[in-house]
């Protein structure tokens, strides 16, 4: 009485992004001239889970 069981992994859950918080977007700062003269902020693509805003998931 051999139960096939299969194995069981555990459940990939789609985490949120660690460095955007799962919005796709990081926000960037601007620096302009040679002093890199801080003028602003925008966002950016999270180039961690590029924009998907889900972590990546590490394939074995
Ligand atoms: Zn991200």
């Amino acid at each position: 009485m051999a139960r096939t069981k299969p194995p069981t992994r555990p459940a990939i859950v789609s985490r949120p992004c660690t460095p955007c918080k799962g919005s796709g977007e990081v926000p960037i700062t601007v620096r302009v001239g040679r002093k890199h003269r801080v003028v602003g902020k925008q966002t950016g693509i999270c180039l961690a889970c590029f924009g998907t805003g889900k972590a990546p998931i590490d394939k074995e």
